[in-house]
């Protein structure tokens, strides 16, 4: 059975002292009422070792946003997968739309980063999704399968096991508008067929894949109730603890 997943990604937001102050509410709302889905939050680089101490008899599991596609060296101002990992982050965000296109991340530096960030023993939630333009073209298949397959296509199935898949259509982030759910839902059955066709009906099955883009505490359930929809990656909405939660609470 594939897990339900919730996810933050708080993106450039919070000081330190407002990131704990945001994982502590967030970690007193779920001791007092468990979830039904896996909740993870995904921080700068500068909370992941306090936030993995704070948490680490929590529900929350904690995430990177990005890590090096080098593993170590001279490569100024960046952090490698074994250093996120030192934290007690279990995740890693990779192959997100703004890191794609304001810091050229391309297919072969983000199937680096996979790599080592599965070296490393963190587990990935990567990123795929089409622009508004593409998907005027309907080009969004193509653009979904061609950055699975250039990225992550060539991990072996035990590797497999530590991915999770987030379409964010690029149209939907931080605009506020959502894709309907059945846009959402078509493509996700079309990812996991992409999955299946890779590494067998089974493993599809077990892939958890997010839905990201402008998802909120008024349209998750009907997102998630689609078959192929998981859960979700979440931006805006995870960055204030009430918000968060009523969307992990889409899965009650
Ligand atoms: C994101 O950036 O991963 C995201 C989904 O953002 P938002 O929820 O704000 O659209």
């Amino acid at each position: 059975m594939r897990k339900k997943i919730v996810a933050g990604n708080w993106k450039m937001n919070k000081t330190l002292q407002e990131g704990v102050a945001l994982a502590t509410e967030l970690k007193d709302i779920l001791a007092a009422e468990k979830p039904n889905c896996e909740v993870i939050i995904g921080t700068p680089f500068i909370h992941l070792a306090t936030l993995s101490n704070l948490l680490k008899d929590s529900v929350i599991a904690v995430s990177a946003e990005n890590c090096a596609n080098k593993a170590s060296g001279a490569y100024t101002g960046e952090v490698s997968a074994a250093m996120v990992k030192s934290t007690g982050a279990e995740y890693v965000i990779l192959g997100h739309s703004e890191r794609r296109e304001y810091y050229h991340e391309t297919p072969e530096i983000l199937k680096e980063k996979v790599d080592l960030a599965l070296e490393n023993g963190l587990k990935v939630i990567f990123c795929i999704g089409e622009s508004l333009e593409q998907r005027e073209k309907g080009e969004q298949e193509a653009v979904c399968k061609a950055e699975l397959e250039g990225s992550v296509f060539h991990l072996t199935p035990e590797q497999w096991k530590n991915i999770v898949i987030a379409y964010e259509p690029i149209w939907a982030i931080g605009t506020g508008k959502t894709a309907t759910a059945e846009q959402a839902e078509e493509i996700h059955a079309f990812i996991r067929k992409c999955v299946a066709d890779v590494y067998g009906a089974e493993m599809a099955e077990d892939t958890s894949i997010l839905y990201g883009g402008s998802c909120k505490a008024s349209n998750a359930p009907e997102l998630f109730s689609k078959p192929d929809i998981d859960g979700g990656l979440i931006g805006g909405a995870s960055l204030k603890a009430p918000d968060f939660k009523g969307i992990i609470d889409a899965w009650k």
